[in-house]
């Protein structure tokens, strides 16, 4: 409930703000509206929806005057599906937004006006950069539809394109979604738990040009294997692994526990800089190559590696930033709690010839601990966390054994500022803050900073 608004007003309003999810922000004498599809400095009209104590839902019905960063978005189902958020803004406004982001909150959660936010590192084109797609399919009044959720829903937006993926995997999720009753494949169905292929995942090796495809299917033996495999191979004639994942399990999740190799080889190879991994049919691996390898190339620069320095890489997945940096130190101890990216982690360092990486599967503030308890020293310490930031338990450690210098790189602009203000008051001076752009058109922002023991 609100005093000031009410469900269903039609209202014209001017737009201050645009909210880390890439909603529109307006405020009507001091409350504030989200109004998504808005962009700052636009006076809209809208519909009131939910009203809340501190904070109300608008629909955007008509843009009195628009923005001049405002455009049309590229994408044609852009407006209903949930990948994106940003398309109707125009990229050279992403990157300011997103840096002002991030301004924000190391100015007001941090506090530390004074620290640099650089301007965001941008792609030259931001297009066609994943080199993941995860395509749902389903059966709808008789025809398959494959494409991608409706944001917060489980209603699949259907589509033959989605110009943030590969052109392979367009053709792949296209080719298959109007070909696969004629042989006789069907989608999968969530109310009834049946139908054969629940999902379709493309990867690609941007670097090598090696294709995956994967096809999670309901059951492991379906009479029209073959027949899809040809299919595939016909459509992306390139592609060198067809997996197959069966998930007979009534869930959201996509994998299911048993992969079978269809046809080529059970992983690809992709390259960062001058380093080379094996990606299988479910390995965490960066979803836009480019872009990792600026942002592992910040990491290392902040790293100031010499070649002599005893280094930590905290939550480290397979491995990818941990050998990047092998390469100029004396030793680099990886941790991550799933123990599959560790194996992972291990078997690609030994692709690449790197004996100074070694890699612990565990919780990192666990671990860590336990390497400083065994007398080990550290002079820098890289953390990649999750979303929710570095467990407390971490930081404490951070800051009773005070490595030199410690490289943040984070997915969330909002828990990287409380994780610095924790570290500043225990005695560490951030540097400075650089954002990188791995998700354009999305309201995501990476970032990487700097922080060094005050003197
Ligand atoms: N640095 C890697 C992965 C970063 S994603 C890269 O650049 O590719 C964050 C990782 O943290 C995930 O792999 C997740 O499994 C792992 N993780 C989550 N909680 C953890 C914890 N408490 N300890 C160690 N790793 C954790």
């Amino acid at each position: 409930m609100s005093f000031i608004v009410n469900q269903n007003d039609r209202l014209t309003v001017h737009v201050e703000d645009l909210t880390h999810d890439g909603s529109g922000v307006a405020k009507v004498e001091g409350y504030p509206l989200f109004i998504p599809g808005a962009l700052p400095g636009e006076d809209v009209e809208v519909q009131v929806g939910k009203t809340l104590k501190n904070y109300g839902f608008a629909r955007l019905l008509d843009v009195k005057k628009p923005s001049p960063d405002r455009i049309t978005p590229p994408c044609h189902v852009f407006w209903e599906c949930g990948g994106c958020q940003l398309q109707h803004l125009s990229y050279e406004a992403q990157l300011i937004q997103k840096q002002k982001q991030v301004r924000d909150v190391i100015d007001r959660i941090a506090k530390l006006p004074d620290v640099p936010v650089h301007p965001v590192k941008g792609m030259e084109d931001p297009w066609r950069y994943r080199n993941k797609s995860q395509i749902p399919f389903a059966e709808r009044d008789g025809k398959v539809v494959s494409g991608f959720y409706k944001s917060k829903t489980h209603h699949i937006v259907d589509t033959d394109v989605c110009i943030i993926q590969s052109a392979e995997a367009d053709e792949l999720m296209s080719t298959l979604k109007h070909k696969m009753h004629e042989i006789g494949l069907d989608a999968y169905n969530e109310k009834t738990h049946r139908g054969m292929l629940r999902h379709l995942i493309v990867r690609k090796g941007k670097a090598t040009g090696e294709i995956m495809v994967v096809l999670v299917t309901l059951k492991k033996k379906f009479p029209q294997k073959e027949a899809v495999v040809e299919l595939i191979k016909s459509v992306v004639p390139e592609v060198t692994s067809i997996m197959q994942n069966v998930n007979g399990e009534k869930t959201n999740v996509i994998f299911g526990n048993e992969t079978i190799c269809l046809y080529g080889k059970s992983f690809i190879i992709d390259t960062i800089g001058d380093i080379q991994f094996e990606i299988s049919a479910r390995s965490f691996y960066q979803v836009n190559p480019a872009q990792t390898e600026v942002l592992y190339k910040q990491a290392l620069d902040y790293a100031q590696l010499t070649g002599g320095e005893m280094v930590i890489d905290a939550y480290c997945g397979i491995g990818t930033i941990s050998l990047f940096l092998a390469q100029k130190a004396k030793e680099v101890y990886g941790v991550e709690i799933v123990p599959q990216a560790i194996e992972d982690a291990k078997r690609n360092a030994e692709l690449n010839g790197i004996t100074n990486a070694y890699f612990e599967s565990g919780a990192a503030e666990d671990v860590i601990p336990r390497w400083y308890a065994e007398g080990k020293r550290f002079d820098v310490l890289v953390v990649d966390p999750p979303r929710k930031g570095c467990d407390e338990k971490l930081l404490q450690t951070i800051l009773k054994y005070k490595p030199k210098r410690v490289v943040y790189v984070s997915c969330n602009p909002g828990t990287l500022a409380r994780d610095l203000r924790i570290l500043e008051d225990g005695g560490y001076q951030t540097k400075e803050v650089q954002p990188v752009d791995m998700f354009p058109q999305s309201s995501h922002v990476e970032c990487v900073a700097l922080l060094t023991l005050k003197e």
